[in-house]
């Protein structure tokens, strides 16, 4: 198992605190790596600010072959590093292997391409005898802070942008789940000049924070809770760092009368509990109208209780542990305060799983009402809560009415009604008929205090880039 990290181009072992990192499933220790030292830290970012001058300079086209080239890699690799995943977070491996692989490849793809034709396009005589043009540049050094949902897909979103806008890069994955992020570093290692990528391994107090409060950083993209969305903007503030921040959500699902309810059915089946709902865009706050309530409770409570629960590699599985102890207990924590109020009902699951590992059963809570803890705040778990609703703009004023402003979906046959919702929704993303679905051309991010950075899509280049003015005055 590889647990070093890479500094300027180099494999190293970290100098600070050891931890353990566990599976999520048996709750065994997989293995210990040491943390980044303060000093490795630091040489990280001066590897990378060394870096940068030549990175930056670099035509599109080379930038573009070694992200390709690290595409291939990742597919050669694919189910070393789906086995990998799935044993450190506890995934099922089909599912790693099938979805998040794939779709990581392609993102490298995606910015391998897209960096071809970046460009920023006004040029002409603003001002009589002088010429303006736009230019396209890179930031400098930036530091990328990652979650342990989906850790390499994470990498993959912060890496490949980043790099295919001419940025150096030193990416910190989550303590938690750093194992294919440092395997990772081996195939970085082989096709990137010394510096461009540096990953450091650590604890986000120990770590992450001198990382992104070090002056020579010039922008700070994390994926993670608002609270560390907080401190990143603290950190940012002193240097005037720019910020990319992807933080959770609690995504709205308005189901309403005429929809198509089978799909329905099992698009919350699929996407309410994929990962085990530890998923920011997860299917968990559904509002379903009144006159179809009683029946798509009844039927989608049977659909959650056939969800096959297992260690990665059972057959069949469908969903796995959650991530930690702790996080098991905070699930619990949300499901029993639900479950005191008298008049939300559990319709399945309920509780955790006796034996070994962070199991918790697939849970489906009836009867929320808007206000209550369970549909406003993020459970990031395997549990979703039904609220009924009979009138369209109080629906939509529901959904509206959240902290959060990442992702939505609606379903409908009425199209005249999609359209409508789909631009009063509040959300980054709204799903019409469909709920969870990527694509690498396509933004991801969110509003509110779900964060502002743009995931994949021409829009992370821009949010990785910046737009400069040259004129010349003849
Ligand atoms: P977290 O905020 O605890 O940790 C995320 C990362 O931040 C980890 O690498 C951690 O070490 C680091 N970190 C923590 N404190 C830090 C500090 N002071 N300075 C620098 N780094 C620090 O979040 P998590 O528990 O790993 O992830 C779950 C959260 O992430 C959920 O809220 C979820 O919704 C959110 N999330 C959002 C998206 C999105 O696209 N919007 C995607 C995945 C996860």
């Amino acid at each position: 198992m590889q647990t070093r990290m890479l500094i300027a181009g180099e494999r190293v072992a970290g100098q600070g605190e050891s931890l353990a990192v566990c599976s999520p499933a048996s709750g065994e220790v997989l293995t210990h790596i040491s943390e980044a030292s303060a000093e490795q830290v630091e040489a990280a970012v001066a590897a990378a600010e060394q870096a940068f001058p030549v990175w930056r300079a670099t035509a599109p086209k080379e930038r573009s072959e070694r992200l390709l080239a690290l595409a291939d890699k990742l597919l050669t690799h694919g189910e070393e590093l789906a086995m990998l995943e799935s044993a450190n977070c506890g995934k099922p491996y089909a599912a790693v292997l099938a979805d998040e692989i794939p779709a990581i490849i392609d993102v490298f793809r995606y910015f391998a391409g897209a960096c071809r034709n970046l460009n920023a396009t006004a040029a002409g005589e603003y001002l009589p005898g002088h010429t303006s043009y736009l230019r396209r540049d890179a930031i400098g050094v930036v530091a990328s802070i990652a979650p342990w949902n989906y850790p390499l897909m994470m990498a993959a979103w912060k890496l490949a942008p980043a790099l295919a806008a001419g940025n150096t890069v030193v990416l910190k994955p989550s303590e938690l789940t750093p194992l294919t992020t440092l395997r990772l570093c081996d195939l970085l290692a082989d096709i990137f000049p010394p510096g461009v990528v540096n990953v450091v391994f650590g604890r986000g107090a120990e770590v992450g924070s001198p990382l992104i409060s070090d002056a020579r950083v010039r922008m700070v993209s994390v994926t993670g809770s608002i609270a560390t969305g907080h401190h990143v903007l603290a950190a940012a503030q002193h240097g005037i760092k720019r910020t990319h921040l992807e933080l959770g959500g609690k995504a709205p699902v308005i189901i309403h009368a005429d929809a198509d309810l089978d799909a329905a059915i099992e698009a919350v089946r699929a996407f309410g509990f994929y990962n085990a709902g530890q998923d920011c865009t997860a299917a968990c706050r559904l509002y379903v109208h009144k006159k179809v309530y009683e029946h798509f409770a009844a039927d989608l409570a049977d659909a959650v209780a056939g969800i096959k629960v297992g260690t990665p590699r059972e057959q069949g599985v469908e969903m796995g542990p959650v991530i930690s102890a702790e996080h098991l207990d905070r699930i619990e924590g949300y499901v029993e305060r639900a479950r005191a109020n008298r008049h939300i009902e559990c319709l399945t699951g309920g509780n955790r799983i006796s034996g070994p590992g962070n199991f918790f059963q697939p849970t489906l809570l009836a009867g929320a009402h808007p206000h209550d803890e369970i549909v406003r705040r993020e459970v990031f778990g395997p549990v979703v809560s039904m609220t009924p609703f009979d009138d369209n703009d109080d629906v939509i004023a529901w959904a509206n009415d959240s902290d959060y402003g990442l992702a939505s979906s609606i379903w409908t046959r009425d199209i005249g009604r999609a359209m409508d919702a789909s631009a009063r929704l509040q959300y980054g993303c709204t799903w019409v008929n469909t709920h969870f679905m990527l694509a690498s051309e396509m933004p991801h991010g969110g509003l509110k205090q779900s964060g502002y950075g743009k995931d994949m899509s021409v829009y992370a280049l821009e949010d990785y880039s910046v737009v400069r003015h040259v004129m010349i005055k003849h």
